[in-house]
């Protein structure tokens, strides 16, 4: 089967064929189901088959498709405006995905230093850990050896240092810095949260040597924290974020936030995209706000994620030899393993229940936000399962050896 593939082979794909979802669950095509606590890596924000969205969709789709950027497109004032209206932000760039948003973003802050009249400013620091896309310029900015071999030099301008260490960053500050770009929390480098101290202290440090602070809220962003977007915690704001993955609830949609400020370099015909602002991501971007920002919806996250988290702690307490940690912030959860976290990945699966691999031996938890409480006790049980199985195993496996 995999010889025939038609496709590259750059995926290591599960053998499961879902054919539809409803909520929190995937059916099969045999009519198994399975609790969706991958939602596609943080998209399906609002599960699957969301009446709002399909009803969006379905209508603009009956209306016009694609325009491109020659004129205005139905449905990116409105949704511009009420991301600004929402955010830091005063202006908005939409894109097809988060790679590039992120592009965008690096853009926005080195034209910012251009037309500042600091042209040598480009470089850009970034951590450890971090993951901003797969273009040549995100592979640089994520740093990771993995993602950048064998696809020619390394784009330059990016500056990596530890995540989480100040000093560190105040060191990689030279006459060549334009910003600082973070991940609040980052999701594949294995759930590490940046803390509300670093990320006020990397805005002291931004506003005092000129440099902007981009953060990267791709995934973290749009809810998923419990606030609409993660740096809302710490306080601060940033000049310029990357948006995407829930924000189009499972239609490709991503956007660059900035202030008027931060975004004064991007003049006509200095950025574009065909697709990006499409009336039908838009539609549905529109939708998907209509719901997140609805009276209660981020409060329902967050007493939902709480109940989650606490299941999960209480698990990792009883089970401390498959479990070593719970991690995360809201509804994007991880749980560090003691065993590979493949097999738990496994084991889980067995129980009927989804979740996302990351780095640190991490599994990731990113139920869609419209998880109930009742569903998240499902969750709980069935990670319980996988993890009284495993166990089991890991006991069978240690008591051949003594014999
Ligand atoms: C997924 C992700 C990206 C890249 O988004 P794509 O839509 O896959 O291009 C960038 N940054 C973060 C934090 C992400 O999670």
């Amino acid at each position: 089967m995999a010889e025939a593939s038609p496709l590259y082979q750059t995926y290591m794909r599960a053998p499961l064929r879902f054919e539809r979802g409803e909520g929190v669950w995937l059916y099969t095509e045999d009519g198994d189901r399975y609790l969706d606590f991958a939602a596609g890596v943080a998209v399906n924000s609002l599960g699957h088959a969301h009446p709002h969205l399909i009803e969006a969709l379905t209508t603009q789709a009956g209306k016009v498709w694609h325009l491109s950027n020659l004129y205005d497109v139905p449905g990116q004032e409105t949704l511009g405006r009420r991301l600004t209206e929402a955010t830091f932000a005063d202006r908005v760039f939409f894109t097809n995905s988060g790679a590039e948003a992120l592009e965008c973003a690096i853009k926005t802050a080195r034209r910012y230093q251009f037309v500042k009249g600091h042209p040598e400013r480009f470089h850009i620091i970034t951590f450890e850990g971090a993951f901003h896309g797969r273009t040549i310029a995100t592979i640089a900015a994520g740093g990771q050896e993995k993602y950048l071999e064998g696809f020619g030099p390394k784009a330059p301008g990016f500056d990596q240092v530890p995540f989480g260490d100040l000093d560190a960053v105040k060191a990689a500050i030279t006459e060549e810095t334009a910003a600082i770009l973070i991940e609040p929390v980052q999701g594949e480098g294995g759930l590490r949260t940046a803390s509300n101290e670093f990320l006020r202290a990397l805005r002291q440090i931004c506003d005092d040597n000129g440099l902007l602070l981009v953060l990267d809220e791709v995934q973290c962003g749009v809810g998923r924290t419990g606030k609409l977007f993660a740096h809302e915690w710490a306080g601060i704001t940033p000049d310029i974020m990357a948006v995407a993955k829930g924000i189009g609830g499972g239609f490709p949609l991503g956007a660059c936030l900035a202030t008027e400020e931060a975004a004064s370099g991007m003049k006509a015909g200095t950025h574009g995209s065909t697709y990006g602002g499409n009336p039908l991501a838009m539609a549905v971007g529109n939708a998907v706000l209509d719901v997140v920002l609805a009276d209660g919806f981020l409060e329902h996250v967050r007493d939902v994620a709480l109940v989650f988290r606490q299941g999960l702690a209480s698990l990792k307490d009883r089970y401390p030899d498959i479990i070593e940690e719970i991690r995360g912030e809201g509804l994007m959860l991880g749980i560090k393993a003691t065993v590979p976290n493949t097999d738990l990945l496994m084991a889980m699966r067995e129980e009927h229940v989804l979740g996302v691999p990351a780095g640190d031996n991490v599994i990731r938890l990113l139920p869609p936000l419209i998880l109930t409480v009742e569903e998240a006790r499902e969750g709980l049980k069935r990670i319980e399962q996988a993890a009284e199985h495993l166990q089991g195993k890991l006991k069978a496996a240690s008591s051949n050896q003594g014999r």
